[in-house]
């Protein structure tokens, strides 16, 4: 079987110039010179080959793509930053498509709104609303795609205050499977703009609207460096800590291998370690006292502490993440860190077939676990923690043991502090479906999915 010469003929068998005429944006086709580049993702692993590429400029263009893959029963992936993890805005044979074009920003200071287009960035909005001293909560890294993370739930440091990015979702422009234009907003549509709160592609959504808070001035990023094991005592700590951490803080454990860099004493270089690292969204004198407890404590061997812009804070981690490098990541959340848990990451560091894996704690409390339960179908936000295992490495030979790594960690934490679901986001796996994902919300997801895609054309949850 060759994928590439199938989507050669899939291509060859459909009247695609019809569809590049209705389009203002390329549509780019497994002949084109373009393709190689085109059917590429962040994640190195993904490697699907699309039948055709519609590049969108408009949301003409959205519909007329719709339109064209209902008439010829293409399955449709939604491609915005184009940042996930598992490849699922990629699809074989099908038709991708490309919102990157709907690039754009509007902020407006007065009612605290900003409508953001599908094709934006995490850098672009952060850039935009702190002109104002406005921001949202998105995710770490700058150019992953406001789109996909934020259907996805999207967690970042300012979630303990201001709850998810979908928690922060007012309304949605989108071209539905039945390929109609509809906007969702709590009055009109609520099912869907509900469904769009973490649930997925709900249709191709081409406009966000999002409610912006104040943060005028510089936020605080506090970082510490210990041996791995010093991990059972600085992780008992941490969950002390958390059972009454403020809305402000963000603190996110996590395990790693030292960097052969200058920052790190050369005696450290390759060891695991166990790093806590933290953000204070209010005042930076005050994180400061608040981040005592774990800043250069006993054997820390590196240290420090930063107040600085908001949106040198989104960009601080983005080199972390290169285009291209192979991924596979799955989240397992948890309702209690115990000790048991901490002993297996630890081991898991200390097995981790690549040094460039790391495994991350991302705290659940504050705004998170306020949102009732009609916020969207995100279950496990009484989680303390949700670790974040993430497998990276270059080698192509190592996928298999890198893949293996992360089902073993996740499986070795999942004890019976695990709960039902986990984060769309970093749900990663192999086919995980709806059930794996949203536990006891899958059902009423479902029930909106087929409303509004009764034929079943967008790829939904898959590794
Ligand atoms: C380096 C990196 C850092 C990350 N950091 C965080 C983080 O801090 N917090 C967090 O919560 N997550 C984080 N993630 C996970 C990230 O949120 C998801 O991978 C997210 O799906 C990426 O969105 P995207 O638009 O870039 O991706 P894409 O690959 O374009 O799309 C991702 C998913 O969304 C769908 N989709 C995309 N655009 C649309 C649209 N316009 N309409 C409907 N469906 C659409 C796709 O079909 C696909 O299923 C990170 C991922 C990476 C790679």
């Amino acid at each position: 079987m060759d994928p590439h010469r199938d989507a050669l003929s899939t291509a060859a068998s459909l009247p695609l110039a019809t569809l590049s005429n209705r389009l203002a944006g390329d549509l780019v086709t497994p002949d084109d010179g373009e393709y190689a580049g085109a059917r590429r993702v962040w994640n190195g692993m993904v490697n699907e080959y699309p039948a055709a590429i519609a590049y969108c400029k408009r949301v003409d263009d959205v519909t007329a793509a719709i339109a064209f893959a209902r008439d010829h029963g293409l399955a449709v992936a939604v491609r915005s930053g184009g940042h996930s993890v598992a490849g699922a805005s990629v699809v074989s044979g099908g038709l991708v498509v490309d919102c990157s074009g709907l690039e754009w920003v509007r902020v407006d200071p007065e009612d605290r709104i900003a409508r953001v287009g599908a094709g934006a960035d995490w850098g672009l909005v952060d850039r935009a609303t702190q002109s104002f001293g406005l921001a949202t909560p998105g995710g770490v890294v700058s150019d992953t795609g406001v789109a996909g993370l934020t259907l996805g739930g999207g967690t970042g440091y300012l979630s303990p205050k201001h709850g998810f990015a979908a928690d922060n979702l007012r309304a949605i422009d989108v071209v539905t499977g039945r390929g109609e234009r509809l906007t969702a907003t709590p009055d009109r549509n609520e099912d869907l703009l509900w469904a769009a709160r973490g649930g997925g592609t709900v249709g191709v959504v081409t406009a966000f609207e999002f409610d912006l808070h104040p943060l005028d001035h510089d936020v605080l990023y506090a970082e510490s460096w210990l041996p791995a094991d010093r991990a059972a005592e600085v992780l008992r700590e941490y969950r002390r800590y958390q059972e009454a951490a403020p809305d402000e803080a963000c603190v996110f454990p996590s395990f790693a291998r030292v960097p052969p860099t200058p920052e790190f004493p050369d005696t450290r270089h390759g060891d695991p370690a166990v790093v806590v690292a933290g953000v204070y969204a209010g005042e930076p004198a005050a994180g400061r006292d608040e981040f005592e407890w774990f800043v250069g404590g006993a054997d820390t061997f590196r240290t420090s502490v930063d107040a600085m812009p908001y949106v040198d804070l989104q960009s601080m981690l983005d080199a972390d993440f290169p285009d291209g490098r192979r991924y596979y990541w799955k989240a397992v959340p948890l309702a209690e860190l115990r000790d048991d848990a901490i002993r297996e990451l630890r081991r898991a560091t200390e097995r981790a077939p690549s040094d460039l894996s790391t495994i991350v704690l991302w705290p659940m409390h504050g705004a998170v676990g306020r949102a009732g339960d009609d916020a969207g179908p995100i279950v496990g936000r009484d989680a303390s923690v949700v670790v974040n295992v993430e497998a990276a490495w270059d080698d192509p030979t190592a996928t298999a043991a890198n893949v293996e790594w992360v089902r073993e960690t996740c499986r070795a934490v999942e004890g019976d502090a695990s709960l039902p679901g986990t984060l769309p986001n970093f749900a990663g796996g192999t086919d995980p479906d709806a059930d794996d994902v949203y536990a006891d919300r899958a059902a009423r997801l479902r029930e909106v999915r087929e409303r509004y895609d009764p034929d079943g054309i967008f790829t939904y949850e898959r590794g």
